[in-house]
């Protein structure tokens, strides 16, 4: 029962649910998700062709396509702590390689990526003696806006 951080290719889900691949349609990117969970589309970011999220346990995964994303394709996931302040692990892991990017508080996170993976995962304004556990994370796979 894991989520699986893929940068460049997506998020593996857990349950065996498939992977939110980057370049799907919206149409098979809720497909995949909704055998995790109900997905949800209320259309509240703006600037983006499509997005949805559902919440699986104690995550909460938001998918989306961006205007610059070629094709209107999934080019654009973050996967947040349904806690605003998380001080514990989550109920889910959220993998990264061997890591748990949800399992530790950030002053170990960081200790343990490597400055790329750093930069690519945490949020730039993250502090990073932070004791806080994250409580979000992005990947993306288009250059186009960010939230
Ligand atoms: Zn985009």
């Amino acid at each position: 029962m894991t989520f699986r951080l893929t940068p460049g290719t997506g998020l593996v889900l857990p349950a065996h649910a498939g992977v939110l691949r980057f370049g799907m349609s919206e149409r098979a990117a809720q497909w995949a998700a909704s055998t995790l969970a109900d997905i949800r589309v209320d259309g509240w970011m703006c600037g983006t062709h499509w997005d949805f999220f559902f919440v699986y346990r104690d995550v909460t995964v938001t998918a989306y396509a961006c205007t610059a994303c070629p094709e209107q394709a999934l080019g654009h996931l973050i996967v947040e702590r349904t806690e605003r302040v998380p001080v514990r692990a989550a109920a889910v892991p959220v993998a990264f390689g061997d890591l748990d990017l949800f399992g530790y508080p950030i002053h170990e996170l960081s200790e343990v990526l490597d400055p790329s993976d750093r930069k690519l995962l945490l949020p730039p304004a993250v502090n990073l003696q932070s004791t806080h556990y994250l409580s979000a994370v992005s990947i993306d796979a288009c250059e186009g806006a960010r939230r």
